[in-house]
């Protein structure tokens, strides 16, 4: 084993630890390593089997609380996953999802500044904004981003995020890297409209939903516009990579060379993408279709076939999307030598097959 992965004496938090993310990321520094995991969530019923693991402690906690925010910042790598990420809250919500993406955060930054601990910041893919169509590849130093007109609340979220982004970038003597995921996916993600959650998940949760409802899919405004999904697998693979790389942190003070200071994942943005797994929604549709007549042994003609409606009417005032959002990931294959490997299919059939053994066929 990688020595660095055998010192027990590294402890993570994980802050959104028993999120979607933060689960897988729990289970893999679990198995994967000796380390200690110090997590905070204010739901834990991903990670109800780890609770008494003894390398773990759990605090039910948010952001929103200093003292929390201290004690997080007390620990040598602090990963922050904790959002309101969910498009149906942007519009209806705004308020709420500012202070959540950016209030929040902002004080665990300067905690970390503080402390020395280095801070990777889980962002968003939406910073890039109101893409479209013929936008090509995103490049984290480059790209320009753009958002929508105020009364397009849609982008409170992106908002918030960059203005994070950006505040961290500007802290003095914060150790911090920052994560652009690209749509990703798996199992546990989201919640299941009605069953442990309410409102409009993300794209494959709710599709995943109505297809085990026996309902039809619904294309925003046609499902013309494009995503990279991205295995959630892949993305803990990323973060290991980091991990690897930053040597938890603790390479900096020993770095000599300014060529290897180049190499190193501080104070840098990453794109974590999947550009080889693109497809329009509608496509998306297409495929989820097939998988699942597959998985429950049917024609796919017995599928309801997916139904057009308006972004506004399915969402609500405010609505407005990126067409498409296409990431460079020149920049983690360079830094990390890493690179997504899950296509969409597997990818796909994964997630669906998991979403039917956990919630099964409601209708039968
Ligand atoms: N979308 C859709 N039907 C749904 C849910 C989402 O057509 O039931 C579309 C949505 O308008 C967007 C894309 O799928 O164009 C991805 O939406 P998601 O909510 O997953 O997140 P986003 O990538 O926009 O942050």
């Amino acid at each position: 084993m990688n020595p660095l992965f055998n010192d027990s004496s590294i402890t993570v938090a994980i802050v959104g630890c028993g999120g979607f993310i933060g689960c897988h990321l729990l289970d893999a520094i679990l198995t994967r390593t000796q380390w200690r995991v110090f997590g905070v969530d204010l739901d834990f019923y991903r990670i109800q089997h780890r609770l008494s693991n003894e390398r773990c402690e759990f605090m039910v906690a948010d952001l929103a609380d200093k003292s929390v925010v201290e004690r997080i910042a007390k620990y040598p790598v602090v990963v922050n996953l904790a959002a309101i990420c969910t498009p149906s809250r942007y519009m209806a919500e705004a308020s709420e999802v500012i202070r959540s993406n950016y209030d929040h955060p902002a004080s665990l930054a300067e905690a970390c500044a503080k402390s020395g601990s280095w801070l990777i910041h889980f962002s968003t893919s939406e910073v890039y904004g109101r893409t479209s169509a013929d936008s090509g590849l995103l490049v984290e130093d480059e790209t320009e981003l753009t958002f929508g007109p105020v009364s397009a609340s849609r982008w409170s979220y992106a908002t918030a995020k960059l203005l994070t982004e950006r505040y961290i970038a500007g802290l003095k003597n914060l150790k911090w890297t920052v994560v652009r995921p690209f749509n990703f996916v798996g199992p546990y993600m989201d919640f299941m409209p009605g069953v442990d959650g309410s409102g409009i998940p993300r794209v494959l949760a709710n599709f995943s939903s109505a297809l085990v409802r026996g309902e039809p899919l619904k294309l925003v405004n046609g499902g013309t516009a494009k995503r990279s999904f991205t295995s959630v697998f892949d993305a803990i693979e990323f973060l290991f990579a980091l991990f690897e790389t930053g040597k938890m942190g603790r390479v900096s003070a020993a770095l000599g060379a300014a060529t290897e200071v180049s190499k190193l994942p501080f104070s840098q943005a990453f794109n974590v993408g999947n550009p080889d797994n693109e497809i329009t929604i509608a496509e998306l549709a297409h495929k989820m279709r097939k998988i699942f007549a597959e998985i429950k042994g049917v024609s796919l003609e017995s599928i309801p076939e997916p139904e057009k409606i308006s972004g506004v009417e399915y969402y609500g005032k405010g609505y407005d999307d990126s067409m498409r959002r296409l990431p460079s990931v020149e920049k983690a294959e360079r830094l990390l030598g890493f690179k997504a490997q899950t296509p969409i299919d597997v990818v796909l059939r994964e997630s669906l097959t998991w979403f039917v053994m956990h919630y099964g066929f409601p209708n039968h």
